[in-house]
């Protein structure tokens, strides 16, 4: 099949004024909405967060990526329908993404700035599987078959004044969240976690997440200090660096450490592996380079006894979540997994029916054609600030 035209839209979609205050840098959604339409009209949408922080590509480099080196790449290919015979499925994913290039088209090397270009990949290649498994009339449930029938999600606490941390971790309690993630930062940690603690009692599990804000030491230190609240994991505590350094970290505390922004590549985890460094890796679908690859890290994961947990990128749409669910429902095994807060931290979502989790975090598989969500071309319009229309006839231009 065809792809013979896509769009690419950088949207901006308010946050729910409750929380817009609680993250920083921003106010909003920056969500980049891939969108394909294949010779037979069938459309398919996929998309890409781009954060500086995580993978080094930003809102604009990634536009530019898609639209200069992904989108050329995809013009000249004719995807195969997805096979009929579902243990070969996870090998048409690949054969998908294999098919987006990983550097800059013409440079033949990497940018230095970035790690990998996987925000961009994991749009297009979302939006090329939604595309070929609709046009078939298929889930991609289907390719990646659920496990369970129910994915069961975390609330995450961001970092903001301990009042206003211990107020949203009683509403996650009233709604019977049993998993709890709060961002930590070394400065009020312990005033943090006991006022949270006590305002949830002793059931729910709380995790941390240090976002690198540590050294060695000091995580090594906070661990001590916090593991009398019953910590289930603590999360990137240190920068994303040399493996050795989060063997020490791991090697000093009885809290399980898990590595998020350390996790970005499959050479990634194989050195995490390698070096013992955490007993959990954090998947996220636009970390990781979408579907193929983040099953790819998770197989890794599951053959050293490495437990894995699904994360999100804040401010992600239904698109994001949806292709998480799947993730979610499809490995064999998982441990805590984030996302699909939709309406929840969105002023308006993209899909007709909402994705979000219902009552104790609790959200169903979806089965219906493609990611199984029906986006809504009016409300991406509505809050698209920059469209970007790809034809195979025209020359790509800006
Ligand atoms: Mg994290």
């Amino acid at each position: 099949m065809k792809i013979v035209a896509a769009t690419i839209f950088a949207l901006q979609i308010p946050f729910v004024e409750a929380f817009a205050h609680s993250i920083r840098h921003r106010a909003y959604s920056d969500a980049i909405v891939v969108r394909v339409v294949a010779a037979d009209g069938t459309v398919g949408y996929g998309e890409a967060i781009a954060r500086p922080y995580v993978t080094g590509e930003t809102v604009e480099s990634c536009r530019q990526f898609m639209a200069n080196t992904l989108w050329p790449a995809v013009q000249q290919q004719d995807y195969p329908p997805p096979p009929a015979d579902a243990s070969t499925g996870v090998d048409w994913l690949n054969q998908v993404s294999l098919t987006l290039p990983s550097d800059p088209a013409g440079s033949g090397r990497p940018d230095p700035s970035v790690v990998a270009w996987h925000a961009a990949r994991t749009g297009w290649e979302l939006a090329l599987v939604d595309c070929l498994l609709k046009s078939a009339g298929r889930s991609l449930g289907e390719i990646v078959p659920p496990q369970r029938a129910t994915v069961t999600y975390s609330g995450v606490i961001t970092v903001s004044g301990i009042e206003q941390a211990v107020k949203v971790a009683k509403r996650f309690k009233q709604f019977g969240l049993s998993h709890l993630k709060v961002k930590v930062t070394g400065r009020d940690d312990r005033a943090r976690v006991a006022a949270i603690r006590d305002a949830v009692g002793a059931e729910p599990l709380i995790r941390l997440d240090g976002n690198g804000a540590y050294t060695v030491e000091s995580a090594i230190a906070a661990c001590d200090n916090l593991a009398e609240f019953a910590i289930a994991s603590a999360e990137q505590l240190i920068p994303r660096g040399n493996p050795a350094d989060y063997a020490r970290l791991q090697a000093a505390t009885a809290i399980p450490q898990i590595a998020d922004e350390s996790l970005i590549t499959l050479a990634d985890a194989q050195a995490l592996i390698a070096t013992q460094a955490c007993q959990g890796f954090n998947l996220r679908l636009s970390k990781c380079g979408g579907l193929a690859q983040t099953l790819a890290i998770a197989r890794l994961a599951e053959q050293a006894n490495v437990f894995v947990q699904v994360g999100c990128q804040v401010g992600e749409t239904a698109i994001l979540s949806a292709a998480g669910r799947h993730l979610a429902a499809g490995l064999p095994q998982v441990k805590f997994i984030e996302g699909s807060y939709g309406k929840l931290l969105l002023s308006q979502d993209i899909s007709r029916m909402p994705v979000q989790f219902g009552y104790r975090g609790q959200a169903p598989v979806l089965t219906r054609p493609g990611l199984g969500i029906e986006v809504q071309d009016e409300a991406i319009a509505a809050h698209a600030h920059q469209t970007l229309r790809l034809a195979t006839t025209s020359r790509v231009h800006h």
